[in-house]
């Protein structure tokens, strides 16, 4: 068994990496508590992913960041890797965890819906639901105002300045079961509508038994360019450690593409892997051999 989480690939400043940290250790716990207790690998993952969503340091759920035109559009994906069932949300707006959504996914034939059709789904399936400002953090609202100021684009992941935090949680459970969480808001003053890696299969998260999975962070854009959560799956399916599949594919996001961000892995033998080419990505992790969180930046 293992899990590991992260809460996004970026830069983050000194005052926060405390409280960040301590909020990944909390959520690799919440998902481990369910694997030691003979819980999935998809249930262990989405509890960490709540955990992460309902958490404001972090860019998902409550305290994402908001688009050009101030609204906090969230994505976020689930894989089941025995079943091969894939859920996921985009630009939802009213619905407080958007990981039960996708988790709700998992049950019907589609893979992915999005914005008034997603929320109108999570509603039917007695979701939490809240009205759109009630997602947005003050601190991330004033931010938002700054920058309508300055006019400025679209964050990039490398903005010492920014908020970053995605988050994404992947688990291997005791019947070697293994899944894979994302979610998101993506970038601070996104075009409305623009949707990134996190919630899209293969690109942002991915997960197969026998193999492994992944989760990523980073300019979401390269991510789906490069299908690098997909890709890890597939170097872990020949043979390759969580460590060396996260590792082989910082490396292929820098060479080919020059793209910013990391991802965390597992693997079926139940080694963790994480790795970036950011200045930091916070993670923590639980193992069969090292049940309190170890975690890091
Ligand atoms: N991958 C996310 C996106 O592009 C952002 C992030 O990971 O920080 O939407």
């Amino acid at each position: 068994m293992a899990i590991i989480v992260h809460g996004g690939a970026g830069s983050i400043q000194e005052a926060r990496i405390p409280a960040a940290r301590l909020g990944a250790e909390q959520a690799a716990k919440a998902g481990w508590n369910i694997l030691v207790n003979g819980g999935t690998a998809v249930d262990a993952a989405v509890a960490a992913a709540v955990a992460l969503e309902d958490n404001a340091q972090f860019n998902a759920g409550y305290g994402a960041v908001l688009t050009e035109d101030g609204k906090a559009e969230l994505d976020a994906g689930l894989m089941d890797g025995e079943t091969l069932n894939v859920g996921a949300v985009a630009g939802v707006r009213r619905v407080k965890n958007p990981i039960l959504a996708a988790k709700a996914m998992l049950a019907v034939p589609q893979t992915l819906i999005i914005g008034s059709g997603a929320e109108d789904f999570a509603q039917q399936r007695g979701l939490t639901m809240c009205e759109p400002e009630a997602m947005i953090e003050p601190c991330v609202y004033r931010r938002w105002q700054e920058l309508k100021q300055k006019n400025s684009e679209p964050t990039r992941i490398t903005d010492p300045d920014e908020k970053h935090g995605t988050i994404g949680a992947v688990a291997v459970d005791a019947s070697n079961h293994i899944a894979s969480a994302a979610s998101t808001g993506g970038v601070m003053m996104k075009v409305p509508g623009r949707v990134g890696d996190t919630p899209l299969a293969g690109a942002g998260f991915y997960a197969e038994d026998g193999s492994g999975a992944a989760a990523c962070t980073g300019q979401g854009e390269y991510f789906i360019r490069l299908v690098i959560a997909r890709r890890a799956v597939e170097f872990m399916s020949h043979g390759y450690t969580a460590q060396e599949a996260a590792d082989a594919c910082v490396k292929l996001l820098t060479e080919r593409l020059g793209g910013d961000g990391g991802l965390i892995t597992v693997d079926a033998a139940g080694t963790v892997g994480f790795a970036r080419n950011t200045q930091s990505m916070i993670y923590a992790y639980c193992l069969t051999s090292q049940t309190d969180p170890v975690s890091g930046w």
